[in-house]
């Protein structure tokens, strides 16, 4: 059947799997952006209502360069109003890169003979997490090849390890994973372990190139990994992230795999993903294939900014496989997470020397090689706020971008304050004197907009106490 807007049906969803290449296409074939229709979606999401799969394919087909201008604006709006100016941080730390399935876009590809193996020691661990302490992060995200070594038991291990360890005032507040599907007994085991977020990445929605690009070993099955995050969500991990690998087919059509998921999610569970993630491929060690599909940057930018518009209340995260400036480009259009002093080579953040990639070590190529204090030092130039907030994970308040997006007054209330709190811990512990000044400056601008604000005291208060050495203080 094919559908159009007139004859559109969801699909019964326990006979079909949510996601219909038939439905994705048409949407795309029958989606035409005429410009008033283009400007109403644009204002239904800035009024905070979610996009439909139709609403989001007009806005991917639009090539106009003024209205893709309107998009681009449009998701600037939305991020400002609702989100503010902060920037979260993170650092990927991988602990191990053996790995049993053969995609061919990766560098840890089983049948790479040229990749050294590696997986960190429990004391290589520490001492990583100690370099990134000592650079100041709070937040990591652990990554794992596919291999039988990475039981569930190892990974919850590795949490364990990460959470243990402290050098002075430094701490690992929150580990997220990225790492292969598991069964719903897998998944509780690394629950258990205390995670944050759970990330596993569908490659591409589309099932014949998904098949063409997963030569072999578990990951090969489409159905296994589309339905991995139901599985941690049945096992009670209730914080879990999406993505997709642009360049393996037609981003338009990994959007919308991408929106389908969402609202499969919402369908069944009553909340999203917490975060999309949108990595573009990069070049890697042995990776032979035809990049027919390569995303632009400018079609990169419109898509980031349009998955804005679309889930305005998801987390989105943009990496060091982008280089600064299109980071600092793309930020403005919804980003709320970004990695910063990033190195993926195994050992490598404990490593003195300044980072040059080998490319035989690592999974693909980083184009962001600034430092965690460069990458500070130049978001307090454009004035946003460099937060290392785990407050509500914490505070057993899940769903945190959801509260952010809709519960009024929250950003200022709760957001604000506490990316200002650990902004000053890291000035405080981490920061050279030029950034240090830098910061407080904007601190001081920051609490001027939050005159009236209930909190503002009691925030006054707690900065005063981080300046006298307490940490960890938040709302
Ligand atoms: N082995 C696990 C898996 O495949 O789900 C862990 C994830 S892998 C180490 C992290 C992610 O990196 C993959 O899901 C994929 O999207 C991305 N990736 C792999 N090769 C890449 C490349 N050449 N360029 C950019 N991203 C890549
Ligand atoms: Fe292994 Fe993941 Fe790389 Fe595929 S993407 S080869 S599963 S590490």
């Amino acid at each position: 059947m094919i559908y159009t807007p007139e004859n559109y049906a969801i699909p019964d969803e326990a006979n079909v799997s949510f996601i219909d290449n038939e439905e994705i296409l048409s949407i795309i074939k029958n989606s035409i952006p005429e410009k008033n229709h283009v400007r109403d979606i644009i204002a239904k999401s800035l009024d905070k209502k979610r996009l439909s799969m139709f609403d989001t394919a007009i806005l991917l087909n639009v090539e106009d360069e003024d209205l893709i201008e309107e998009i681009k604006s449009g998701a600037r709006e939305l991020k400002r109003k609702v989100y503010g100016d902060r920037i979260v941080l993170f650092a990927p730390l991988y602990i191990g890169n053996y790995c049993s399935n053969n995609c061919t876009y990766c560098g840890f590809k089983k049948s790479n003979k040229e990749i050294i193996r590696k997986t960190l020691l429990n004391n290589e661990l520490k001492k990583e997490v100690q370099s990134l302490e000592n650079n100041g992060h709070k937040r990591l995200i652990l990554v794992f090849g596919e291999h039988q070594t990475y039981s569930p038991e190892f990974i919850a291990d590795s949490v364990r390890t990460v959470y243990s360890v402290k050098v002075g005032n430094g701490e690992i507040r929150r580990v997220n994973i990225n790492a292969a599907p598991q069964d719903i007994e897998g998944f509780k085991i690394i629950k258990d372990a205390g995670i944050g977020t759970f990330q596993i990445f569908q490659e591409t929605y589309h099932r014949e190139t998904y098949s063409n690009v997963h030569i072999s070993g578990m990951k090969k099955n489409y159905d296994w990994r589309l339905t991995a995050l139901d599985r941690a969500m049945e096992s009670g991990i209730d914080d879990v992230g999406i993505g997709a690998l642009f360049g393996l087919f037609d981003y338009k059509y990994d959007v919308l795999g991408l929106i389908r998921h969402v609202n499969h999610f919402e369908a069944v569970y009553n909340v999203g993903p917490h975060t999309i993630s949108f990595p573009r491929i990069q070049y890697a060690s042995e990776m032979n294939m035809n990049l027919k599909y390569e995303v632009s940057d400018k079609d990169f930018t419109k898509l980031v900014a349009i998955l804005r518009l679309a889930v305005p209340y998801t987390g989105m995260i943009l990496t060091a496989r982008e280089n600064a400036n299109l980071r600092d480009e793309i930020m403005q259009f919804g980003v709320s997470q970004i990695d910063g002093g990033t190195n993926i080579e195994l050992g490598g953040y404990s490593e003195d020397n300044k980072h040059l990639q080998n490319l035989n070590k690592e999974q693909f190529t980083i184009n962001d090689n600034r430092s965690l204090n460069e990458i500070i030092h130049e978001l307090l130039l454009s004035g946003y706020i460099p937060s290392f907030c785990t407050a509500c994970y914490r505070m057993g308040r899940t769903g945190e971008h959801f509260m952010e997006f809709a519960v009024p007054g929250f950003v200022k209330k709760m957001c604000s304050p506490n990316a200002i709190l650990t902004l000053a811990e890291y000035l405080e512990d981490y920061a050279p004197d030029s950034t240090k000044v830098l910061g407080y400056s904007l601190i001081q601008s920051k609490l001027t907009e939050l005159e009236g604000e209930q909190n503002l005291n009691s925030l006054r208060i707690k900065l005063e106490k981080i300046k006298n050495g307490q940490r960890d203080l938040y709302f």
